[in-house]
């Protein structure tokens, strides 16, 4: 068969087999699909030979970019050694190395403002629970969260609060405290009941007031459910700073420090999603670090392999971690687990991860590509349909409007973010975008040659879609 045969037959067998998430698929299949062979660096190749640059990180988990030659020899390593076995009743070398790598660095991270925290070391986080995948990660959040008030006698601490426009993933708990209705909606009737806080959205406020001027009045609002309903709250779950898949949402700042001062004022446990906005993609190696925010439960995945393999963890204090001490016959065990937990290839590879931010100085790096995204942003703010530009780190949005004065939106069916994005395609880059917003999320290590060029395409392709 020739080559191009061989590539219609790959996008034939594509559209007969494939289900694609996200994905309306009568659309799909109407479409040629692009079919990755290869990456290198920040982009990655087509059947066809032609490259990309990568411009949301394959899906917000790339850190160093793709082929990256000491992540490619740690997993080749490890494949030797051994590729899989269990953390139900066994233990293994990987696994060990990196819970322990981890919880130093974060207690790490945090003893340099121990003194402005003040707390107790109970209260640090100190455990890891692995799973695969973000979603999963929640769910272990929650049940955790809810089962360690049941431990300790405050049983009627049994519901969640979260915000609007939040995203914490795809299972049926996860989507109980997601607040993206376009995603969520259909399956109300299987999702336990959550309290719903304002996002902190100032660009749309719903409490419809002008930052600076509103004081945190998002907070106020959270803090009237905390006042009126805390004897039945287990836990309040936020993603920290960035409200990703919500549209690149940048809370202003003080507003996590804010909520979590409510949460020990009212004795309610906070749960800190740092899924997309961990590793390095706000500026600092953990969003909460920003504002000095220590969770009682933190979730990681995305690019905790820098994009290599399907690992996921939870985080949680010693205080909780505590509570399910007993004897067997008290059954306080946490009853939670997956077949890949504690998976050796993705251990192997996530303790790399950490080396190579050590190694390679990525967060400087960051700081670097953040000089030359906000320049860009501050000039296309100007562009007639683009409404409201906003990042944190390296995670920006670019938020198109049909009317720059009223915010009025372009409506959702006309797609416009898409057409943006196939016009970006055509010019060499591969973005996903969220709704009428622009998503710019390449891998960290970037060169500030590609960003430059991966922006100026991202102008051409909103000036030529976004005509009047
Ligand atoms: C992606 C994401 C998740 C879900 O992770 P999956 O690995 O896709 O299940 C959860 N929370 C946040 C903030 C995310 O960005």
């Amino acid at each position: 068969m020739s080559l191009l045969d061989e590539n219609k037959r790959l996008e034939q067998a594509d559209k007969q087999y494939i289900w694609h998430p996200f994905t309306q698929m009568k659309e799909w299949i109407e479409d040629v699909p692009i079919i990755i062979t290869e990456g290198k660096d920040c982009f990655i190749k087509d059947i066809y030979g032609k490259w990309y640059i990568d411009g949301v990180s394959s899906l917000w988990v790339n850190i160093f970019g793709h082929r990256k030659k000491e992540l490619d020899d740690t997993l080749k390593a490890q494949v030797d050694k051994i590729s899989h076995s269990t953390l139900l009743g066994l233990s293994n070398v990987p696994a060990i190395e990196y819970a322990e790598k981890l919880i130093n660095l974060i207690q790490k991270l945090y003893s340099k403002d121990k003194s402005k925290n003040n707390l107790p070391d109970k209260k640090l986080l100190s455990k890891v629970f692995y799973s695969d995948n973000g979603s999963t990660s929640v769910e272990v959040a929650l049940k955790m969260a809810f089962q360690y008030w049941q431990h300790k006698g405050a049983i009627e601490k049994t519901a969640f609060v979260s915000l609007k426009n939040a995203y914490h993933g795809d299972t049926i708990g996860a989507v109980s405290v997601g607040g993206i209705d376009i995603f969520h909606k259909t399956f109300e009737p299987l999702l336990f009941k959550t309290y719903k806080a304002p996002s902190p959205y100032c660009y749309r406020c719903e409490l419809d007031l002008k930052y600076p001027s509103c004081n945190l009045s998002c907070a106020s609002k959270l803090e009237e459910i905390f006042y009126k309903y805390s004897s039945n709250i287990a836990a309040f779950i936020i993603e920290p700073l960035v409200q990703a898949a919500g549209g690149m949402i940048v809370s202003p700042p003080g507003y996590l420090k804010a909520v979590y001062d409510l949460c020990k004022k009212y004795n309610i446990l906070m749960i800190a999603d740092e899924i997309a906005t961990g590793f390095g993609r706000t500026g600092k190696m953990f969003a909460c670090e920003h504002e000095n925010v220590l969770p009682d439960i933190m979730c990681l995945s995305k690019g905790i392999t820098g994009g290599y393999m399907p690992l996921a963890v939870t985080l949680s204090t010693e205080e909780i971690y505590d509570a399910f001490l007993g004897d067997f016959k008290d059954l306080k065990t946490f009853f939670h687990g997956h077949s890949y937990t504690g998976n050796p290839l993705a251990c192997a590879i996530a303790i790399k991860v950490l080396d190579l931010f050590d190694k390679e100085k990525v967060l400087k790096n960051v700081i670097d590509n953040v000089e030359i995204l906000e320049l860009w942003l501050n000039e296309i703010e100007k562009f007639n349909h683009v409404g409201n530009v906003r990042n944190c780190g390296m995670m920006a949005g670019v938020e198109l409007v049909r009317d720059k004065k009223t915010k009025e939106p372009y409506a959702w069916e006309e797609k416009m973010g898409w057409k943006v994005v196939l016009k970006a395609r055509e010019k060499g880059v591969f973005l996903r975008p969220l709704g009428n917003v622009i998503v710019i999320m390449p891998p960290l290590t970037i060169t500030g040659q590609n960003l430059r060029q991966m922006l100026k395409v991202i102008s051409e392709a909103i000036l030529d879609v976004c005509k009047d």
